[in-house]
């Protein structure tokens, strides 16, 4: 028997090791099921090129574990190693390695804990003891077991084995009995070996035999060895995809459509990416693709190494070139991830691209389950914008689908206002919003559905790429002025009972901490409608963005505004106005004439004090403006008593308001039923 000292510089590097990766003790599984592949895949590539004697036979690895010796064995039955290849591989590479990372990151620990593996030596994670009995393919040369319990000493000796191979044998230490555990052992080897390319065995298969399960004696495998990512793209159906979809997702829903990536210059990449349905809460969705590393899994949390919206697919990446044993922010700044992620994005719109040519109906057909992902892409990702911008689609009120382009051609002769802006009508609710899209469709003008969680940030992009086209909801102004062309109508009431009307009627409407409401007179034709409420598209867009996060919260606090246009054309109005002539012509006029004849006097003074110095100002002249600027404020506020006084006796003015609220779904409890009984008393 050999003894030796492995050649580290820090006197004892287990403690480290151990310190470092304590947070994902689990992955010595994978890093020993993957070793133990590579040693067949070698001993394959060996054969291959004649320089294997004798049979290569069947390959497979065995994990097993003995929970009275407290051990767990992974076995292989490729290359193996002579006693010369486990010195060089085991004693000296890796630990120098193992030291050289540990060197470098020193200074980061928290931003390294799990995000590497140490390869063999991590089986120290959780081991006092490891043995490592191996016999290599070559002829003649004795098996060997390496044994090393934990301190920078091992001991080697020639030894008995039966076939080729490598057995690995940890003596599990007393904080780590989890891993004593069939299930616990299965999961992780589900975890990261569901797809690797050689047979992992373990345990037996059972089966449900006489009202019991039976051990069978057949080893069970636990992984498919053929994943679909590494079959050709031709040799595959739209059952094999979605067969494969739901091995990885077994609750998964079918996907819409798939891509399968295979890339081999600059870097090398494969796998198969799914676009899920994608519901409104997506966040849930997120993160399910699964990084893999020539078929060992890897993370499912790809942030970082694709962009983010591409987070919403689903599928397998399976690279060998992205370095997986790194800290996240080393990750981002990678030029290699970066090269992957571009690379995955473009796949992702030519991949759309391609079905929108080939296949428009169906592609129609799954918009509104893809939308949001597309969106998403679309606003957040430049280059994605500008492949994915000629085919996105918008659906309008009819339920037809258009790309933009082919949408701006239909809408540009009837919808351009006089500014020769191109308007883009849409509404976010087609039920709750019928009176305004029913509006807009009387005049011939089309209306877009614009009802996903996205549109509104979609719109706003779309409107900084092109000045000269603007988004619009039906219900963010009378018609008339959301599609501004250069005819007008004349106003059957003065500019002055105009402006008193609107008085009445503000009279009637009270602002809440949640809403605010301004009146408006407009002089629209008298068939339309006697009063509607509008609200900027601007605020509300912004109050929109708000809800969905972003800088815009100051928004979300503002109370909601709302526009009361009032049709002084509408027979109603007029009428309203010439009872408001009738009873108060003469206490309105007298007014009118007192406010007037104020108003000049205020600004005949306000002119020449404006010539002096304030200190040359006469007291005298200063109370005299005083005094008039209190006349005008209490003549004002008689009008304002008139006109609220005329508002309060008119039924019809609140009934007009409530209409108007009823038609926006805006009228509810007290206000509705004092509404109900108005009604049934004016019948
Ligand atoms: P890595 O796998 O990253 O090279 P490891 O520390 O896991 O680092 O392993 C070091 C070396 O030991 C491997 O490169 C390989 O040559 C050898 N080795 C490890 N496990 C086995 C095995 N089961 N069979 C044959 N050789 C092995």
């Amino acid at each position: 028997m050999e003894k030796g000292k492995i050649g580290v510089t820090t006197e004892n590097i287990f403690p480290i090791i151990k310190k470092f990766l304590y947070s994902d003790h689990e992955i010595f599984l994978r890093e020993l099921v993957s070793n133990a592949t590579d040693a067949t895949q070698k001993l394959k590539t060996f054969a291959s090129a004649g320089e294997l004697k004798g049979e290569l036979g069947e390959m497979s690895i065995s994990v097993s574990f003995d929970p009275k010796k407290k051990t767990i064995t992974v076995s292989d039955n490729g290359i193996g190693m002579s006693a010369e290849e486990i010195d060089k591989y085991l004693n000296q590479i890796a630990f120098s390695s193992a030291n050289e990372f540990l060197d470098k990151y020193q200074d980061q620990a928290n931003a390294i804990i799990g995000q590497f593996g140490l390869g063999f030596y991590s089986s120290f994670m959780v081991s006092d003891k490891v043995e490592v009995i191996s016999k290599t393919y070559r002829d003649g040369v004795p098996a060997v077991k390496w044994t090393c319990d934990g301190s920078p000493e091992y001991s080697i000796e020639e030894t008995e084995k039966a076939g080729r191979g490598t057995d690995i044998i940890l003596h599990i230490d007393k904080d780590s009995k989890e891993f004593l555990d069939e299930q616990r052992l299965e999961n992780l080897l589900k975890k990261y070996c569901s797809f690797l390319p050689v047979p992992v065995h373990f345990g037996n298969e059972k089966e449900w035999k006489d009202g019991k399960m039976v051990d069978t004696g057949k080893p069970k495998v636990i992984n498919n060895t053929r994943p679909a990512w590494t079959i050709k793209p031709s040799e595959l159906k739209d059952e094999d995809y979605n067969k494969f979809y739901h091995e990885l997702y077994p609750m998964g829903e079918d996907p819409l459509f798939n891509i399968h990536l295979n890339v081999d210059y600059p870097f090398k990449l494969t796998g198969i990416l799914y676009f899920p349905k994608i519901r409104n809460n997506f966040e849930i969705q997120k993160n399910k693709i699964q990084l893999y590393c020539n078929q060992v899994f890897v993370t499912d949390s790809v942030e970082g190494i694709v962009p983010d919206f591409l987070t919403l697919l689903h599928g397998v990446i399976d690279s060998p070139d992205i370095p997986l044993n790194v800290s996240r922010s080393y990750l981002q700044s990678d030029s290699n991830v970066k090269k992957i992620s571009s690379h995955i994005t473009k796949k992702v719109a030519d991949r759309l691209a391609d079905i929108f040519k080939k296949d428009r109906e169906n592609f129609e057909k799954k918009w509104d389950d893809l939308k949001l992902f597309i969106e998403y892409g679309m606003i957040t990702e430049e280059k994605f914008y500008e492949k994915v911008s000629k085919f996105a689609l918008f659906k309008n009120t009819a339920g037809k689908y258009f790309t933009l382009e082919e949408y701006d051609k239909i809408i540009k002769e009837n919808q351009t206002d006089k500014d020769k802006a191109l308007i883009h009508l849409y509404t976010t609710d087609p039920v709750a919003q019928h009176t305004y899209v029913a509006k807009a469709a009387e005049k011939g003008y089309d209306v877009l559905v614009l009802d996903g969680q996205l549109d509104t940030h979609l719109i706003n992009a779309l409107e900084s790429k092109d000045q000269g086209s603007r988004f619009v909801r039906v219900d963010s102004d009378v018609i008339e002025n959301l599609i501004k062309k250069d005819e007008s109508h004349s106003s059957k009431l003065s500019k002055a009972q105009s402006d008193d009307v609107a008085q009445v009627f503000r009279s009637q409407v009270a602002d809440s901490d949640k809403a605010r409401f301004h009146v408006r007179s407009e002089s629209l034709d008298e068939n339309d409608l006697p009063m509607v409420i509008t609200q900027s598209e601007f605020m509300r867009r912004m109050k929109d963005m708000a809800q969905f996060g972003g800088g815009y919260s100051f928004y979300g606090e503002m109370p909601d505004s709302f526009d009361l246009v009032l049709n002084t054309n509408h027979p109603l109005v007029v009428a309203l106005a010439g009872d408001l002539d009738k009873e108060h012509a003469d206490e309105l006029k007298k007014n009118s004439a007192g406010i007037e004849k104020t108003r000049v006097e205020i600004e005949f003074m306000e002119k020449e004090h404006g010539k002096k110095k304030p200190e040359e100002i006469p007291s005298v002249e200063k109370d005299d403006l005083e005094r008039l600027r209190g006349e005008l404020k209490q003549l004002e506020e008689k009008r304002k008593g008139i006109l609220d006084g005329f508002g309060n006796e008119h039924k019809a003015v609140r009934q007009i308001i409530d209409l108007a609220m009823l038609a926006n779904n805006m009228l509810k409890g007290e206000a509705l039923s004092a509404f109900v009984k108005r009604s049934i008393s004016l019948l």
